[in-house]
C-alpha cells in the first residue's frame, strides 16, 4: 500500500468526522465529550472540555445562542439536546479557577479596538498565543457593552472576574481611548504589529476602511482582514441577528490571521476547517426511541443537577462503529479501520524490527461484514488480505501464522484425497460435484448419499471431484500456493472434459467465480432448488430451528433463497436471524483466524450461537462444526435431506476435529473407489496401520496444539522401527521425537492392548542435531 492508497482508505472510514454538533459549532467545541461527561455526572470534566476549546468560557457559556442544535441528530429521534442549556448549567455550578498556559513571548503587540465579546476572544486567543495585547476602550467599563446585551444571563461580575483573568495573563487597557476617532489605526499601526476591530462593541470610525453597500466595514469572511493591511475586524450581527458564539468564533479566526500575518505566512493556506463544516459522520438511529427535551423547572435559573442530568443522558454520543458493532475482531483489537489502516501500513513499511501489526492482519476473518454494514462500504478484509500478501512476498509473514491451514490444504491435493472421474461405468461427464474439503472431512457420508442423489436426479452424466478450491492460500495470502492449486483443480476439471461444477460449500464456488471464471460453476442449493419434482424425502421435523447463512454467501441471495425454498418444500419452518442474508456473521472459521488466533475464533463462533436460543441450521459444513464447538445445537441442511438412521440426534454432533477431518477425507476417496469405480487401493503407508489409543482430555489438547494423528504415527513408527526413543523405567512409558516436515514433534506413550496409548504431544520449530 502506497501513501495514496493509505490515505484513500484512511478517508473513507468516517468514525473520526465530528459529530452534527461540533461540525456546526463555529468553535468546534466537542459537544459530544462535554455533553458525555454530564450524562456521567462529571461536571468538572465537562467543563474541562469546555475551557479546552472555549474562549472565555464563563461568559460564552451563559450566553451562547447554540446553532448546533438545529444540527443535533437527536432531533431526528425526538428533539434536539439543549446544548445551551447544558452549557449554561455548567459554568453557573461555579468551579476552581481556570488555568491558561500561554505560549512564550512572541515579542510583538496586537492592539485591539473595543472590549466587546469578539475583542475579548481575539485577546483570549492573542495572549495564548504569546503576544502582548492591548485594548482600547471609548468608554469607562471594559465588558460594558457586554453586559448591557445579556443583563438577565451576564451577571457583571462574570466579566470582571474574566477580564481580570486576562489581565493577569498580560492584557493591558485603556479606558476612554478615542477608538473610534480618526487616527486611530494610523497611530495603533506605528506601535503594533496587527491591529483588531471589535465591531460588535464599536460604532464604525473614520478609519478610512472600505465599506459594503449597507455601509459596514468590509471583513474578508476567511480571514476578517480590511481593506487595510494588517488590520482585522469582526463581530457585525450574521443574517441580521446578534451571535455570541459567532461573535467570539470572529475574535478567534481574526487572532489566526493576526498571528499568520506577523508570522508572515499565508493568511488563507489550510484554514479550511474553521468555523462550521458539512459531516459525512454516519450515526444509526433506527433502534432509537424519540425522547423530547427536559425542560428546566425554573426557566431563568436554568437546569437543576438532575435535569441537566436527564437532558444529557439523551445525547446519542453520535459516532459510526457500525461495523465495530458486529464483529468481534473489530472490537478486540480495540479501535476502527481507520485506526487499523495507518497501523497495518506502518506495520507492511517497517524494514527491519518488529512487526507488531501481524496479529491484526492475520486475525481478519475475511467474512466482509464490515464491508456490507459500513455506510462507505470499507473493506477491512481486503486491506487485511492484501497485507498478508505483501507480507508473504516480502518474506515478512511468520511461518507458523498460517502453517496449519496451509499443509491440511496440501493434504487434500495430494492423492490421499484427491480425485477426478466420470460417473461410474460414463466416459462423460454434463457436470460434476465438488464436494470441498470440509463437508467431506466432516460428513462424508452426506457426500456418498448426495453424489448418489446428483447421478439419480441429473442427466448427461455426473462426474466426481475431489479436491480443494485453495480457499486457505488465498486467505493466507499466498499467490504461489494458491497458483499451484488452482492449476491442480483446473487439470482435473479438464481430465473431466470441463463439466459444470457443482458446489456443496459456498466457499468453493466463490473462490472459483472468482478466479476461474471459465469454469461453468453452480451451487448444490440451486441444483436442488431447481430439481423438478420431490427433492430428497427429508424428516418432518417440527422444532423451531433458526438458519444461519454461511458468510461466503453473502454476496449470493439466490443461494440463500433457494435454501429457504428447499426447505419450503420439505415442510420445515425456519427463524431468521437478526444478522442474516447479506448481513450475516462469520461462524470464525474464515480467513484462517482459527489459525491465526485460536481463541478469538472461539470468541467468534460464541457469539454468533448465543444470537438466538433455537437450534440453528447451516449449510455450510465448517459453519456448522465451529458452531457445534461453540456449544450450539445445530444441523445441516443435508441432516433433513438425507437423514441418517443411524444418528438420532445430528444436531448433538460434535466437531470431528483436524485429524478425523482428514481420516475421513481419505476413507471418503478409498470408499468412493473401491464401491463405484471398483478400483484398488493405494497401499497404506506402514506407519498408517499403527492403531492409537487416546483419552479425550488427550484429544482435546492435541486439537489444541494442531497435532494430527498422522503426526504421531510418524514419530511413533520412526521411534519403533529406529530405537531412537527415551524410556521412563517409573512409568513405563517411551518419549520420542521426529522432524517430518519443519516441525519437530515430541510424542509421549506407550504400549496398549491393540496399538499404542498416546499420553502427550507437543511440537516446537527448533530442529535437534545430536552430535
Ligand atoms: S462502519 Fe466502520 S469502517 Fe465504516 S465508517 Fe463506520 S467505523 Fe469506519
Ligand atoms: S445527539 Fe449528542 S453527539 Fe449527536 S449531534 Fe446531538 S449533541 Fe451531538
Ligand atoms: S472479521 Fe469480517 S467483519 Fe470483521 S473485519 Fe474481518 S471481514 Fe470485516
Amino acid at each position: 500500500m502506497d501513501q495514496q492508497e493509505l490515505r484513500r482508505r484512511e478517508d473513507q472510514c468516517i468514525q473520526d468526522e465530528l459529530p452534527w454538533c461540533a461540525a456546526a459549532c463555529p468553535l468546534h467545541i466537542d459537544v459530544r465529550a462535554f455533553v458525555g461527561h454530564l450524562a456521567r455526572s462529571d461536571r468538572k470534566e465537562a467543563l474541562g472540555t469546555l475551557r479546552r476549546t472555549m474562549p472565555l468560557p464563563n461568559i460564552l457559556g451563559r450566553i451562547c445562542d447554540a446553532p448546533c442544535e438545529e444540527h443535533c441528530k437527536r432531533s431526528e429521534a425526538g428533539e434536539a439536546i439543549r446544548i445551551g442549556a447544558l452549557e449554561r448549567y455548567c459554568v453557573c455550578q461555579g468551579s476552581e479557577p481556570q488555568k491558561l498556559l500561554p505560549l512564550p513571548p512572541r515579542g510583538k503587540r496586537i492592539a485591539i479596538a473595543g472590549s466587546g465579546l469578539s475583542s475579548l476572544a481575539a485577546a483570549w486567543d492573542c495572549l495564548r498565543k504569546g503576544y502582548g495585547v492591548c485594548i482600547f476602550e471609548p468608554g469607562k467599563r471594559p465588558g460594558g457593552s457586554l453586559a448591557e446585551g445579556y443583563p438577565d444571563l451576564l451577571p457583571w461580575k462574570v466579566i470582571e472576574d474574566e477580564i481580570a483573568f486576562l489581565v493577569k495573563l498580560g492584557m493591558e487597557i485603556q479606558p476612554g481611548a478615542a477608538a473610534d476617532g480618526p487616527g486611530f489605526l494610523d497611530n495603533c499601526l506605528q506601535s503594533f504589529g496587527a491591529v483588531y476591530v471589535g465591531l460588535d462593541s464599536l460604532r464604525a470610525g473614520p478609519w478610512g476602511l472600505e465599506e459594503d453597500d449597507t455601509g459596514s466595514i468590509r471583513v474578508d469572511p476567511g480571514t476578517q482582514g480590511t481593506s487595510r493591511e494588517g488590520v482585522f475586524a469582526g463581530g457585525l450581527p450574521r443574517g441580521g441577528r446578534i451571535s455570541p458564539v459567532w461573535q467570539a468564533a470572529e475574535g478567534r479566526f481574526a487572532a489566526n490571521s493576526m498571528d499568520r500575518y506577523l508570522q508572515r505566512v499565508s493568511l488563507t493556506a489550510g484554514r479550511e476547517k474553521e468555523g462550521p463544516l458539512p459531516t459525512r459522520l454516519f450515526a444509526g438511529i433506527t433502534d432509537v426511541i424519540p425522547l423530547p427535551a427536559i425542560e428546566a423547572s425554573d426557566p431563568p435559573k436554568g437546569y437543576t443537577s438532575e435535569e441537566a442530568l436527564h437532558e444529557a443522558r439523551r445525547c446519542l454520543q453520535c459516532q459510526c462503529l457500525e461495523c465495530v458493532k458486529v464483529c468481534v475482531y473489530l472490537e478486540r483489537f480495540g479501535a476502527y479501520p481507520r485506526k487499523y489502516t495507518r497501523e497495518i501500513y506502518n506495520n507492511e513499511s517497517i524494514v527491519r524490527g518488529a512487526h507488531q501489526a501481524n496479529k491484526l492482519i492475520n486475525s481478519c476473518s475475511l467474512c466482509g461484514l464490515c464491508e456490507a454494514v459500513c455506510p462507505e462500504g470499507f473493506a477491512m478484509q481486503d486491506l487485511c488480505r492484501e497485507a498478508r500478501e505483501s507480507m508473504v512476498e516480502r518474506g515478512k509473514m511468520p511461518p507458523s501464522a498460517h502453517e496449519f491451514a496451509l499443509q491440511d490444504m496440501a493434504f487434500s491435493l495430494s492423492d490421499r484425497f484427491a480425485l477426478a472421474r466420470h460417473g461410474p461405468g460414463l466416459k462423460a461427464s454434463a457436470q460434476a460435484f465438488f464436494p470441498g474439503c470440509q463437508l467431506s472431512g466432516s460428513q462424508p457420508d452426506k457426500v456418498i448419499a448426495v453424489y448418489e442423489y446428483l447421478r439419480s436426479r441429473l442427466t448427461g452424466g455426473v462426474g466426481l471431484m475431489l479436491g480443494c478450491c485453495g480457499a486457505p492460500a488465498w486467505w493466507a495470502g499466498s499467490r504461489e500456493q494458491f497458483a499451484s492449486c488452482l492449476e491442480a483443480v483446473m487439470g482435473q476439471w479438464s481430465s473431466l472434459g470441463g463439466p459444470k461444477l457443482i458446489f456443496a460449500c459456498s466457499t468453493c464456488l466463490r473462490i472459483f467465480k472468482d478466479h476461474l471464471p471459465e469454469v461453468a460453476v453452480t451451487s448444490l442449493w440451486t441444483v436442488l432448488d431447481e430439481m423438478e419434482g420431490p427433492i430428497p424425502p427429508g424428516t418432518s421435523r417440527e422444532p423451531s430451528l433458526v438458519l444461519h447463512d454461511p458468510c461466503t454467501t453473502r454476496s449470493e441471495p439466490g443461494i440463500q433463497t433457494s435454501v429457504r425454498h428447499i426447505l419450503g418444500r420439505l415442510g420445515v419452518r425456519v427463524g431468521e436471524l437478526e444478522l442474516g442474508r447479506a448481513r450475516t456473521e462469520c461462524c470464525g472459521f474464515g480467513g484462517l483466524q482459527q489459525n491465526a488466533n485460536p481463541e478469538m475464533a472461539r470468541e467468534t463462533a460464541r457469539v454468533r450461537a448465543r444470537r438466538s436460543e433455537e437450534d440453528y441450521l447451516a449449510y455450510c459444513a465448517m459453519c456448522r462444526d465451529r458452531l457445534a464447538s461453540a456449544g450450539k445445537r445445530v444441523l445441516h441442511v443435508l441432516d433433513l435431506l438425507f437423514p441418517d438412521p443411524r444418528v438420532p440426534d445430528p444436531a448433538a454432533l460434535k466437531d470431528p476435529g483436524w485429524s478425523r477431518r482428514q481420516e475421513n477425507r481419505s476413507r471418503l476417496k478409498d470408499r468412493f473407489l473401491e464401491d463405484l469405480w471398483s478400483e484398488p487401493l493405494m497401499r497404506t503407508a506402514e506407519h498408517r496401520k499403527i492403531k492409537l489409543e487416546i483419552e479425550p482430555e488427550v484429544r482435546v489438547l492435541l486439537e489444541e496444539r494442531r497435532i494430527l494423528d498422522e503426526d504421531l504415527r510418524k514419530v511413533i513408527h520412526h521411534a519403533e522401527m529406529s530405537g531412537e526413543k527415551f524410556f521412563h523405567p517409573e512409568t513405563g512409558r517411551f518419549k520420542a521425537a521426529f522432524r517430518p516436515r519443519k516441525v519437530t514433534f515430541w510424542v509421549e506413550y506407550g504400549r496398549g492392548a491393540e496399538g499404542f496409548v498416546v499420553y502427550n504431544a507437543y511440537s516446537h520449530r527448533m530442529e535437534l542435531r545430536v552430535s
